[in-house]
């Protein structure tokens, strides 16, 4: 069902704690932490903690969770001292989407190129 956690998902057990992360900020409805592979000084990712496979499914399905995930983006640059960044949402394996949670990736730390690859 829409928004509940699998248990074939990466992030719903980062959500669970089943496995580590590290985690800078946690809402009722959203968590945000460190991304494993960074690619930038800063690079973290904020999810909601129901499962939505991507940011599409989570605008339609839960229209104010995606609010929430929006608002903790700005809360993490502003933590983070982040005067510019980048917001990613990676969706479809062709934009790069590898995990099927739906996640905001906020990048920032140094000078970005645009277009991006
Ligand atoms: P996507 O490619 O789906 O847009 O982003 C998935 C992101 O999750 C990637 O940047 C990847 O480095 C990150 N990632 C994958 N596995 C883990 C993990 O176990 N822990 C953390 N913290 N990040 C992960």
């Amino acid at each position: 069902m829409a928004g509940e956690p699998r248990n074939d998902c990466l992030f719903c057990k980062i959500v669970a704690g089943e496995i580590p992360a590290t985690i800078v900020r946690e809402t009722e409805t959203t968590v945000a932490f460190r991304d494993i592979n960074p690619q930038a000084p800063t690079h973290v990712l904020v999810i909601p903690k129901a499962h939505y496979e991507n940011a599409a499914d989570l605008a339609a399905g839960a229209p104010d969770i995606a609010a929430d995930v929006l608002r903790e983006t700005q809360t993490v640059a502003d933590e983070e001292k982040l005067d510019s960044y980048r917001l990613v949402f990676n969706t479809g394996s062709g934009a790069g989407q590898t995990v099927w949670h739906a996640h905001a990736h906020v990048l920032g730390g140094r000078g970005l190129q645009w277009p991006p690859g």
